[in-house]
């Protein structure tokens, strides 16, 4: 059951998106469940090759002298699989993404670029999925043991809850007092006649993916006060400044006039301790409540969702669960309510 009118239509909206995780200098629980998320997600989308999902390799440009040193303190203090990720010359990766670039960086092979808001629609035609468009749920009201979801329109019925919202949670959630927040994005989309679109996806302070259709669209700005819903010139210049400082020669002739670019706005949902939210929540007593809440996907959703929407689907299903337990509880949506009393 949805607001709008149909699916991807909010943070999950955009044309393209980037397959990327930051592994930790040190190994820990936010490094395995990102590590986890990653080749999970690789996995998952492998049957949409080509079509959905595009395994280009990822650049994670060392960009700065800041993540130069963050990304040798990485190497020296971690044995991955070459395969998973390794480190790349300057030479190696103007080779590897086809772009002018005056660094090397981590180069993760097996990863790429999504069409989410297409992936929705796909992943929607389950037969199992029956789908509500255009009603905004206003409430959750327990009634016999049971929690009807307040619309504008009919009212639904269940004997649980899974809850969704991206940056819209908290307001569904029965009691106020989880840290969380929203965070404003916008893309900018450049068609292939004003930028030279790479052969692999390259992030920095921004990424840029391989064109497609004519059009490569980069990301995003992270605007934690600015609540504005609609495209500006500002948040454009913006991603205009940052791939110009992590490309050279990246325009087919010269910066674009900002009138001829065009974008799209959305919202992550972020945690204080910008971890995602999935599970059942439990209420003061501990007891299991019928709602489980999945959120706070911050700027990762598309690596993150596949492996924590398996562990929630296999909670709900009763089968052996996908995530460890120390993932388990890395997640758990207690961990974000604000102590009482
Ligand atoms: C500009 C931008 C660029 C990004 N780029 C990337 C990227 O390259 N790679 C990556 O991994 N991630 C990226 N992200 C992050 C990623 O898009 C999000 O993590 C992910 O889309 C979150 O998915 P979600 O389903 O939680 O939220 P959403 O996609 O926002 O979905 C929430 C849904 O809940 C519905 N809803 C909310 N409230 C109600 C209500 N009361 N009643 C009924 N329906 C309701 C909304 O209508 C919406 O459809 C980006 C985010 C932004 C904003």
């Amino acid at each position: 059951m949805d607001a709008k009118e149909g699916p991807g239509q909010g943070a999950s909206g955009n044309s393209q998106g980037a397959l990327y995780v930051k592994l930790g200098v040190n190994y820990s629980t936010e490094t395995a469940l990102a590590l986890s998320s990653l080749l999970f997600s690789q996995a998952f989308y492998r049957p949409l090759a080509r079509q959905l999902w595009f395994p280009t390799g990822v650049l994670q440009l060392a960009y700065d002298d800041k993540e130069q040193r963050r990304q040798v303190r990485f190497l020296e203090n971690n044995v991955y699989p070459p395969e998973v990720v390794h480190a790349v010359s300057a030479t190696q990766a103007r080779a590897l993404t086809g772009t002018e670039l005056a660094c090397g960086g981590l180069w993760f092979p097996a990863s790429g670029w999504l069409k989410p808001a297409e992936l929705c629609r796909h992943l929607l035609k389950h037969p199992n999925i029956t789908t509500v468009w255009g009603h905004r749920v206003s409430r959750l009201s327990r009634q016999d043991g049971r929690w009807q979801v307040i619309t504008d329109h009919p009212t639904l019925d269940s004997d649980h809850v899974v809850l969704c919202g991206g940056h819209e949670t908290p307001a569904l959630l029965p009691e106020p007092g989880y840290r969380m927040k929203a965070i404003r994005g916008q893309i900018t989309q450049f068609s292939s006649a004003q930028l030279k679109p790479p052969r692999a996806v390259i992030c920095g302070q921004r990424y840029l993916n391989p064109a497609s259709d004519g059009f490569c669209l980069a990301g995003a700005t992270f605007d934690l006060k600015d609540t504005t819903p609609a495209v500006t010139n500002h948040s454009h210049t913006e991603n205009l400044t940052e791939l110009e400082g992590m490309i050279a020669d990246l325009w087919q002739q010269e910066r674009p006039a900002l009138e001829d670019l065009t974008g799209r706005v959305g919202f992550r949902c972020a945690t204080h301790d910008y971890q995602p939210i999935a599970g059942e929540l439990t209420d003061t007593r501990g007891n299991a409540m019928g709602i489980t809440v999945f959120t706070g996907l911050g700027s990762k959703g598309l690596t993150l969702a596949p492996l924590l929407a398996e562990w929630l689907a296999d909670c709900l299903s009763d089968q052996p669960e996908a995530l460890p337990s120390e993932l388990r509880s890395r997640v758990r949506p207690e961990r974000c309510r604000l102590a009482t009393g």
